[in-house]
């Protein structure tokens, strides 16, 4: 159904459904008809042919995405939407509704049923509650998904696409840069939404890489290390990373010489590059503790 971005197309369909908002849902609907079909455009539908949409809502940007893409799978949570949804997208025969949990559901599982084994990409104007941990998973779950475009709060945008290195970094700009190459593609008011939130957003698009962004050896110890080091912001890194693996301060001051690393420098400075470095070197840090502690009890 075309004008599902026009308040007075909104208005009475809503009604005619009984559909009450559920703020716990994040449900905020885009009302600004110039947004959806540039996210349609720029998040590879056409160019991919398959996309997974998270949180149709009523089904103003899977409208636009089953004009662009062969096929779209939406995954909705609220079941209160799935008869309005049907009439929305009648005349798309290319869509399918899914009910469930994003969060909860095997996604991989999902897209192969769905897309028979060929790559995707993923689109949505996602809850903020399930922002980050979503972004997580999507990238971490290592899908068969070549881009991740999504519309997020404008600080949240800030935060996962910064690089590491810079002040406004944090443990999930380090993940986000680890896994895909990411743009903010162009921002939203909070105009743009009904309800209107309290906050501005921003769409921004995470293009996933063949291979992480730097090697590493052992990608547990490097993502404790990047989350250890900004655990506790206002401490240096050394502190924070030993307060929060529970190392000797000497071990870990070792460890960060050893990469190179200034003793003094906070987890912000520290660039993908670093990151690397130190959890290798907190790795040999680590087993030299244990080969010295097996040789002791050899000993006695
Ligand atoms: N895409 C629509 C739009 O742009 O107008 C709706 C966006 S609204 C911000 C978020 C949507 O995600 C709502 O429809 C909400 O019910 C749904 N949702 C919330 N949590 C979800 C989850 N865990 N899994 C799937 N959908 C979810």
């Amino acid at each position: 159904m075309q004008g599902l971005s026009d308040l007075r197309v909104i208005r009475p369909l809503l009604e005619k459904y009984g559909f009450r908002f559920s703020k716990a849902l994040g449900q905020n609907f885009l009302v600004d008809g110039s947004v959806c079909p540039k996210i349609a455009s720029l998040c590879g539908a056409a160019e991919t042919g398959n996309v997974l949409e998270i949180g149709p809502g009523i089904g103003v940007l899977t409208y636009e995405l089953a004009r662009k893409a062969q096929r779209v799978a939406a995954v909705e949570l609220d079941r209160r939407l799935f008869p309005l949804l049907s009439e929305t997208l009648s005349d798309c025969p290319n869509v399918r509704l899914i009910e469930g949990d994003a969060m909860k559901m095997d996604l991989r599982a999902l897209l192969s049923e769905q897309f028979g084994g060929e790559r995707a990409v993923v689109c949505a104007n996602l809850p903020y509650y399930i922002t980050s941990p979503l972004i997580m998973r999507l990238l971490e779950e290592r899908l068969p998904v070549d881009a991740v475009t999504v519309m997020v709060q404008k600080e949240a945008a800030e935060r996962l696409c910064t690089e590491p290195g810079t002040r406004a970094s944090g443990a999930v700009s380090a993940a986000v840069r680890y896994f895909s190459e990411p743009e903010i593609l162009f921002r939203v008011g909070r105009g743009s939404f009904y309800p209107s939130p309290k906050v501005d957003s921003a769409v921004i698009r995470l293009r996933l890489l063949e291979k992480p962004a730097v090697f590493v050896e052992d990608e547990g110890m490097f993502f404790r290390v990047v989350r250890a080091a900004f655990a506790q912001r206002r401490k240096t890194a050394v502190n924070s990373v030993s307060n929060t693996l529970g190392m000797r301060k000497e071990a870990v001051r070792e460890a960060f010489l050893a990469a190179g690393i200034s003793e003094n420098a906070r987890a912000e400075s520290l660039r993908l590059e670093d990151f690397a470095a130190l959890g290798a070197a907190l790795q040999r840090e680590r087993n030299g503790a244990e080969n010295e502690t097996e040789s002791a009890e050899c000993h006695r």
